[in-house]
């Protein structure tokens, strides 16, 4: 018996309010960028927040913090135009491993309180050697927010109750656990459009590999779920995201 036997795996693609966090400025596009693509042609709203200013995420010393993060907000706010996101938020956590996990987690219980979404997508805190310290806090900080929001009294911003929000699933990409695959072939040049955009963290001369590498994982996901090219989700209602003894089964 599992709790997933009871409380089904819900349906992604069937969600129309997505709130999608990402710890730095490409990782939804990484992860999740083609599904993104479908689920905003499906008519869903979707609004990417971005957890850290990204300003870490350079090799060149020339280049200063604020400057980088002032051109990844630029490269980010390109790639969720041509994916179709209705909305971007910006926390502006410094980058580069300095994240306290409970400023985050608050943090995201208020966007979820005010945003509502029927979906959450974060990166999965629990990807066997992830070495990034603001993935994996991100991924439970967001985990956290997406189970507390629905108590008034909990993550509260001042003295009174919070509005409660129940999320309907919260789906983990950057996975090594998928109990989904999404058909993204119809997305899937957008995806690699907006990638592109992010132009600080991917330029021309490496593109090449990143494309090969996106491409032959994508190719790799679809060849389980009977399609050409897929991307993959640990997909969890929130019910199962606790005391659960079967979550990495699910
Ligand atoms: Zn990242």
């Amino acid at each position: 018996m599992r709790i997933t036997d009871l409380v089904p795996v819900p349906d992604l693609l069937g969600m129309r309010r997505v709130l999608c966090i990402q710890p730095h400025p490409d990782d939804m596009e990484v992860g999740a960028g083609a599904t993104v693509a479908r689920l905003c042609r499906a008519g869903g709203r979707v609004r990417v927040v971005t957890v850290t200013d990204g300003g870490a995420g350079s090799a060149d010393p020339a280049m200063s913090p604020a400057e980088l993060a002032a051109v990844r907000r630029g490269e980010a706010e390109a790639a969720a135009r041509l994916l179709g996101v209705a909305e971007m938020g910006w926390l502006g956590f410094p980058d580069g491993g300095e994240l306290e996990e409970g400023a985050v987690r608050r943090a995201l219980a208020r966007e979820i309180r005010a945003f509502r979404p029927d979906l959450l997508l974060a990166p999965d805190p629990w990807l066997p050697y992830e070495a990034h310290p603001d993935h994996r806090l991100t991924g439970l900080a967001a985990a956290a927010a997406a189970i507390l929001a629905a108590f008034p009294y909990a993550l509260r911003s001042g003295e009174g109750p919070e509005p409660r929000h129940e999320v309907q699933a919260v789906a983990f990409y950057g996975t090594a656990a998928p109990n989904t695959r999404v058909d993204v072939g119809e997305t899937w040049a957008l995806k690699l459009e907006a990638l592109r955009a992010h132009r600080s963290q991917f330029p021309p001369e490496t593109w090449p590999f990143v494309q090969a590498y996106f491409e032959g994982k994508a190719r790799e996901i679809g060849a389980g779920a009977g399609c050409e090219l897929a991307e993959a989700f640990k997909v969890l209602p929130p019910i199962a995201l606790h005391f659960n003894v079967d979550a990495a089964a699910s």
